[in-house]
């Protein structure tokens, strides 16, 4: 099969048809095989019901229901296992994303040689202070913090070489990272392609204000893992041994230094009343906190089962 397009949703029962129609339209023109894999995230408006509906209609319709709400991530992730094409597509449910596009990433995979290409809503149509700005400075941050070259990590539409999809593991709300992720499974032929985005037709946005908590916690934890995630202990060894270090010398000195003073018959305060006591007493214990932190991380990441970490690219 040439081609699997992959449809996260939740709740987006009034789009599903005009949709369906219109990728069923742009993929006809392209005389590929292809399937349209619906995974619905625990909808409970009529999402599944119309989906049944169009299952009959269209052969090329198969669809996946979580039982909850698991969230965008996850969906996409058991979308991504039940795919049979060579090319993977990742497009929302809301028409918000063009099937239009379609043909062009297609190529832009199978011919350029591109791992993945992300869609850059260049101009897009969403509400200006809660969405438009804060993600332009947070796709700002992503790419300083990753040296990805994006403008756009978070597009719902992209094109992805069946063994990038196969190869990463999408879960929590990692769907904003999946270029990251990727990159860190060793793909780096990552591209971009303007592409148009229209206003939301139908239903309300599925994310509200808690994604500017979650999505800066989940970026510190992808950085994390895809530094530290199998060698815990080089992370937290160094910093426990450096802060452990200083409160090691701060004692050293008090130490020495009243000893000095006693030999010389000086009359000293006591060390407690030293602020310098406290916080050599607060870095040891720190220090050895996160020793112990470090150790804990190398055995929870030797014992865990992430058995696909190292992947193989190639073998003769
Ligand atoms: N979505 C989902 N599970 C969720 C939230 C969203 O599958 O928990 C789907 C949603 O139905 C849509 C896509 O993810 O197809 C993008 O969501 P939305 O349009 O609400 O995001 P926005 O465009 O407002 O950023
Ligand atoms: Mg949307």
């Amino acid at each position: 099969m040439d081609i699997s397009i992959v449809i996260p949703l939740y709740n987006e029962e009034e789009s599903l048809a005009e949709l369906t129609s219109w990728i069923v339209k742009v993929m006809e023109q392209e005389k590929h095989t292809y399937e349209i894999i619906f995974v619905d995230d625990g909808s409970n408006d009529n999402s599944w019901d119309i989906i049944e509906q169009l299952k009959t209609e269209y052969s090329c319709v198969r669809a996946l229901k979580f039982r909850r709400n698991y969230g965008k991530a996850a969906a996409l992730q058991v979308g991504f296992q039940a795919t049979k094409g060579n090319v993977v597509f990742t497009m929302d449910a809301d028409l918000q994303d063009s099937p239009d596009e379609l043909p062009e990433l297609y190529r832009m995979i199978t011919e350029d040689g591109f791992d993945i290409v992300s869609g850059w809503k260049k101009v897009r149509h969403d509400p200006v202070f809660s969405k438009n700005i804060p993600s332009k400075f947070y796709n700002f941050i992503v790419r300083k913090m990753t040296g990805i070259k994006l403008h756009d990590m978070n597009c719902g539409l992209k094109a992805y070489k069946r063994r990038v999809v196969k190869s990463i593991e999408v879960y929590g709300d990692m769907h904003r990272f999946i270029p990251v992720l990727a990159k860190w499974a060793g793909f780096k032929k990552i591209g971009e392609k303007v592409v148009i985005h229209h206003e939301r037709k139908y239903g309300v946005t599925k994310f509200g204000l808690e994604r500017f908590i979650r999505g800066p916690l989940d970026l510190m934890s992808v950085m994390f893992i895809s530094k530290f995630g199998k060698r815990p202990m080089h992370l937290f060894g160094v910093l426990g041994f450096i802060v452990f270090l200083i409160g090691l010398g701060a004692t050293l000195y008090m130490g020495i230094h009243k000893l000095v003073a006693v030999s010389n018959g000086i009359r000293l305060e006591r060390i407690t009343a030293n602020p310098l006591f406290y916080i050599a007493l607060v870095s040891m214990i720190i220090g050895t906190l996160l020793f112990l932190t470090g150790f804990l991380g190398e055995l929870i990441s030797r014992t865990s089962g992430d058995r696909n970490y190292y992947q193989v690219d190639k073998e003769i």
